[in-house]
């Protein structure tokens, strides 16, 4: 297992920053998916916008048109004259055209009169016969109508005009005669000059029959134009004539793709068109992509600075601890503030709900983090994490980075049975796969169970005080990596503080005292000597056993003290006795792992020593194996004591691994064997194991023939003590000759085993 591929995982930063880019992305698209479809149909409606302004444009000019066209009307009208019916008389005639012509609009070119047999009395006294002109058969004969006619070329006329013509309609409806003025359509084409401002687009105007009234090339004016190409069709009077109002896609004369929209005017039937450039179109459309992209654009470069204003601003306020950090950057996992505010509020909304939370650490991280470095503690810690995020994650619980390597996991249970059984199967997993990991750890728990239904309430805090409790309660035990906080951890716990806070009181009110354990020497039954083993009895009558207060005292390394008290009052014990002709036996002494500078250790021994008037060879150390790098300390400690007089014993020996090896390092007196050792070679029915004994043979032959003193403790049985004397063991110690005794007790001892 190899760090790289926890390092591959995003840093909550980089996670946020990725999630956010990838909404951007759906984002955009829905935008780019909307605006899209939104601008297709505004594109439609483009179109559609075009051809109404186009016809809307094409309306105002027809009325325009019209308009001129009622303004000849209109001074025709006024000219208008019921006598002119009344009278044959042609001179008469000619002086009322001659009279009424000046006050006509500049517009017309000539003003005639037309009796009803069709001769026209023209001003400038030309009488002409045009009962047999289109015109004039196109007359309608309703009163006071305006009638125009087509482009007519006339005899008298060099260019062509249209006749502008209102009828006498008499009650029988028959026409008596009609006044009539014409107009060079060239004089029309100023209506165009005047009336289209927008150079975009021209002007066409026709006749009934097609004839150009106007047109841009001023060559069709007057004529109709038939082009050769079929392109050009629609611009002939046929299809539009026939069509109007409408539109076409065509190519003006010019040949420019234009949309030529037209229309006919109201009572001259004529058609006016209107020609727009389909760059007009095709500039709207342009102007929609313009706003299609600039939409895009602007969207895009939007969620572009959003995302960065975003992150950025999002760590200014982290900067700024304005905002709450919620992940830890070392593991991506939630805070603890985190966890705490998120576990709080579940607790609170879900009632009636058991609930399993567990505190996790490592052991030794400190010393992790001293000897490998931080980087690879970094690591192990984002390694651990994202084991226990995981598993957490299994069982839909929350869980939190605290400090170091501290984490908090809570998680729903039905009941606590099954998931503590779920609970230690995932435990086996766990360090199954820690072991494939480049650095051998050990994590332990500490988890406490609560039922958010419970009367009392209970805080997050609180809760996480207990797993913590639970997991400190095993600390200093090795062999177990949880605890479920109870009522025992927490008598345990109080137990372990009041030895902690109370050790040094206990050692000035004379709390501690020491027993004394008699050696048996196997050849005769008789006292050899005894060990001495301290106890604690407090002022109020509790009574402690070194099980209870050693470990503890070797943690916070009180034990140095209460190791050299115990030898004081050894010394002492002996010195009285001797001092008083008692009896007296010798005594050996424990020396705990603690001391590690043998110079200082045998200096303040031997000062405690010489306070007493005793033989060294009454006093025998018992030193105690650690680890294969301090055999060179035993070893040196060993042939102080040497030096000094004193022998010395191994103590435990055999519980270690590397006794054998120990054995050609420090050169001890005496081998103590361990008490495991029987206990492990004693079958069910007290009797020896037959293997055990013969290893226990050899090696107490190993012992002689190393020329050590040989000692077995925790002697109980008379097999026992059998089996040891036929293999030739020195000495024993142990149940089946006494129990540690007090000092008067064992005086006592003394004088029956002597
Ligand atoms: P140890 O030095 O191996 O002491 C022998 C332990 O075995 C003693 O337990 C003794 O009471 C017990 N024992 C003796 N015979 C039998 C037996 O037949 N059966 C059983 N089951 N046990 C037997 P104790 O007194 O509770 O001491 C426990 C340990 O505490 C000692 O183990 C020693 O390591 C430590 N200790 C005791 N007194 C002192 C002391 O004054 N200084 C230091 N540094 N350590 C001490
Ligand atoms: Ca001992
Ligand atoms: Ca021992």
């Amino acid at each position: 297992m190899s760090f790289s591929t926890f390092n591959k995982q995003f840093s909550p930063d980089k996670a946020r920053f990725l999630s956010s880019l990838a909404v951007s992305i759906i984002v955009m698209s829905v935008v780019f998916v909307l605006t899209n479809s939104i601008l297709n149909k505004s594109i439609k409606t483009a179109k559609e916008e075009y051809i109404n302004r186009c016809s809307t444009t094409l309306d105002g000019y027809s009325n325009a048109v019209y308009f001129y066209l009622k303004n000849y009307k209109t001074s025709l009208e006024s000219i208008y004259d019921e006598n002119l019916l009344k009278t044959d008389n042609e001179t008469e005639i000619r002086k009322w055209v001659k009279q009424n012509r000046p006050l006509l609009h500049d517009d017309f070119k000539r003003l005639f009169y037309i009796n009803k047999k069709g001769i026209a009395y023209i001003e400038d006294d030309m009488i002409v016969d045009i009962s047999e002109k289109g015109y004039f058969k196109e007359i309608k004969p309703v009163s006071g109508k305006i009638n125009v006619s087509n482009v007519y070329c006339t005899e008298n006329e060099i260019n062509p005009v249209v006749i502008i013509s209102i009828p006498y309609v008499d009650s029988n409806g028959e026409i008596n005669g009609v006044l009539a003025a014409s107009i060079e359509v060239q004089t029309l084409y100023k209506i165009k000059k005047e009336i289209v401002k927008d150079k975009n687009f021209d002007l066409y105007l026709q006749d009934r029959a097609g004839k150009f009234i106007i047109h841009i090339d001023k060559n069709y004016i007057g004529k109709t134009f038939t082009p050769n190409d079929s392109k050009h069709n629609y611009v002939t009077s046929e299809f539009i004539s026939s069509s109007a109002p409408g539109y076409v896609e065509t190519i003006d004369s010019r040949g420019e793709i234009i949309d030529l929209f037209y229309t006919k005017l109201p009572t001259s039937d004529w058609i006016l068109a209107l020609s727009f450039p389909r760059s007009q179109l095709e500039k709207i459309y342009q102007k929609r992509n313009r706003e299609r992209f600039a939409i895009l654009a602007i969207s895009f470069i939007a969620i572009l600075i959003l995302l960065f204003a975003q992150k950025y601003v999002l760590s200014y306020f982290y900067q700024k601890q304005a905002i709450k950090i919620d992940y830890d950057s070392d593991t991506n996992l939630w805070t603890r503030e985190k966890f705490e505010d998120v576990a709080a509020k579940l607790i609170k909304y879900s009632p009636n709900q058991k609930y399993m939370l567990i505190e996790s650490d490592i052991r030794g991280f400190k010393f992790i983090n001293q000897n490998y470095g931080e980087e690879t503690a970094n690591k192990l810690i984002f390694y651990f994490a994202s084991k226990l995020n995981k598993i957490t994650k299994d069982y839909r619980g929350i869980i939190g980075h605290g400090y170091a390597d501290r984490f908090y996991s809570l998680i729903k249970i039905k009941n606590v049975t099954p998931s503590m059984t779920q609970f230690k199967i995932r435990l086996e997993e766990l360090t199954e796969e820690i072991k494939k990991y480049d650095i051998p750890f050990y994590p332990k728990f500490g988890i406490t169970f609560f039922n958010t239904n419970s009367k009392k309430d209970i805080s997050i805090r609180e809760l996480i005080g207990q797993a913590t409790f639970a997991k400190s309660s095993i600390k200093d035990n090795m062999l177990t990596s949880y605890a479920i906080y109870n009522a025992r951890i927490v008598d345990k716990m109080n137990e372990t503080q009041f030895i902690e806070t109370n050790a040094e009181q206990a050692l000035n009110n004379n709390e501690f005292f020491v027993l004394y354990q008699p050696k048996i020497l196997l050849s005769n039954d008789k006292i050899v000597g005894a060990e001495a083993l301290v106890r604690w009895k407090t002022a109020d009558g509790k009574f402690y056993t070194p099980d209870k207060f050693i470990p503890i005292f070797e943690q916070n390394g009180f034990i140095k003290k209460l190791d050299y008290y115990v030898y004081d009052k050894v010394f002492k014990f002996i010195d009285n006795q001797l001092k008083n002709g008692g009896l007296a036996v010798p005594i050996s002494v424990n020396m705990s792992r603690n001391h590690s500078k043998p110079e200082r250790f045998v200096n303040e021994f031997m000062r405690l020593f010489n306070k007493y008037n005793i033989p060294t060879n009454m006093i025998q150390i018992e030193i105690i194996e650690r680890s294969i790098m301090e055999y060179n300390t035993l070893r040196e400690i060993t042939e102080r004591l040497h030096n000094e007089g004193f022998t010395v014993a191994m103590d435990d020996f055999g519980s270690g691994e590397s006794s054998l090896n120990m054995l050609s390092k420090v050169p001890v007196d005496v081998l103590k064997f361990d008490r495991d050792f029987l206990t492990s070679s004693t079958n069910d029915d007290g009797s020896m194991n037959e293997r055990a004994a013969k290893f226990i043979a050899s090696l107490l032959e190993l012992g002689r023939n190393l020329e050590k003193e040989t000692i077995f403790e925790g002697v109980e049985t008379a097999a026992q003590r059998d089996f040891l004397k036929q293999a030739a063991c020195d000495q024993v110690q142990g149940y089946f000759y006494s129990r540690p005794l007090t000092e008067n007790d064992f005086i006592e001892f003394m004088k029956n085993h002597i």
